[in-house]
């Protein structure tokens, strides 16, 4: 049997304490939403800060513990009719990762929360999201120097896990707000320069997409090939990648995909009013950003906030959330 932690407890309590007082639900709920993007079979020594399966298991803990987490589309139908349960929490995940079916599900079964995915489409079935690809490259890449000068990006240090993860961070910071286009060609150049074989697993298969499904948690549209949609020349494109992604679930699953997350998600800077008009118009009945706070009733549906935490202390998980909160906007 779990010891339960003293500390986490009162640290629960507190936190419990705090949110019920800004969160008392019915027209004054306020509904945060948490965002997630990948759980490890164990800790990755590149990305230290990134969710493993135990850190996960401890913080839906903290989550259920001073959260009452509900479904998406019961959040979304409370927040309309003023109705939310005080604390109301929805939890989601990004991008469409194997370890999502694999080792998140049935950390979220054993404690008996909904969630909802938002997969890009293009990705499923051996795919690899274009971050991936550079961050496979560089930590498979041999020797303590990797040479990018044929791709505009010279000479890279790799010596260490330090160095590794510094030159991953430099070359992603370098591409992400590149064009599509100019992007996925930038990607493929720096692929040319480094022979090593790459792992075609790390996505869902349309298999786990429908096993997600069947196990009664919400499956939710994020594009295609998950372009920064502001950073897109044709509004055409922009409106094919965000009505096929939702087409191509839909298929997959034999059910309507009524949510939306814009991929990268700041408004302003990764999607723009008339993207939220599409999402609109394609027949989506909510969507997700990345802007931080927690939704009221007068937010807009289509630019709901989220947020993570990111703390390993039950207390500091707590208030952070608190904070959160305080961030209550609107319209964002
Ligand atoms: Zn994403």
């Amino acid at each position: 049997m779990p010891v339960r932690e003293p500390d986490r407890s009162w640290a629960a309590s507190l936190a419990r304490a705090g949110l019920g007082l800004l969160s008392p639900g019915a027209s004054r709920g306020r509904l945060t939403i948490l965002i997630y993007h990948r759980v490890l079979s164990e800790p990755d020594p590149l990305f230290p800060e990134e969710n493993d399966v135990e850190a996960f298991d401890r913080q839906m803990g903290q989550v259920t513990d001073c959260f009452n987490v509900i479904p998406l589309h019961e959040a979304l139908r409370g927040l309309r009719k003023g109705k939310l349960p005080a604390r109301a929490a929805c939890v989601t995940f990004d991008d469409g990762y194997a370890d999502n079916a694999e080792i998140a599900l049935p950390v979220l079964r054993k404690h008996g929360i909904p969630a909802t995915f938002f997969v890009a489409s293009g990705v499923l079935d051996g795919g690899r999201m274009w971050n991936d690809t550079i961050i496979e490259l560089i930590r498979r890449a041999p020797g303590t120097t990797l040479d990018l000068t044929e791709a505009g990006l010279g000479q890279l240090e790799v010596g260490t896990d330090a160095q590794r993860r510094g030159a991953i961070d430099d070359v992603i910071g370098a591409l992400k707000h590149l064009p599509f286009e100019q992007r996925r060609l930038r990607v493929e150049a720096i692929r040319a320069l480094v022979a090593v074989s790459l792992p075609d697993n790390l996505m869902m298969t349309s298999d786990q997409v429908r096993h997600l499904h069947g196990a009664g948690m919400e499956i939710g549209g994020h594009t295609v090939n998950h372009p920064i949609l502001a950073s897109m020349e044709d509004p055409a494109a922009a409106h094919a990648e965000i009505a096929h992604g939702k087409e191509v679930l839909e298929s997959i699953i034999r059910a309507r995909i009524r949510f939306f997350a814009y991929p990268n998600g700041k408004p302003g800077r990764d999607y723009l009013p008339q993207h939220v008009g599409m999402v609109r118009q394609i027949g989506f009945e909510a969507a997700v950003s990345t802007a931080h706070g927690a939704a009221r009733m007068t937010s807009d549906p289509y630019q709901l906030p989220r947020f993570t935490p990111w703390d390993r202390h039950p207390l500091r998980f707590g208030l952070r959330m608190v904070q959160n909160m305080l961030k209550s906007v609107d319209t964002v």
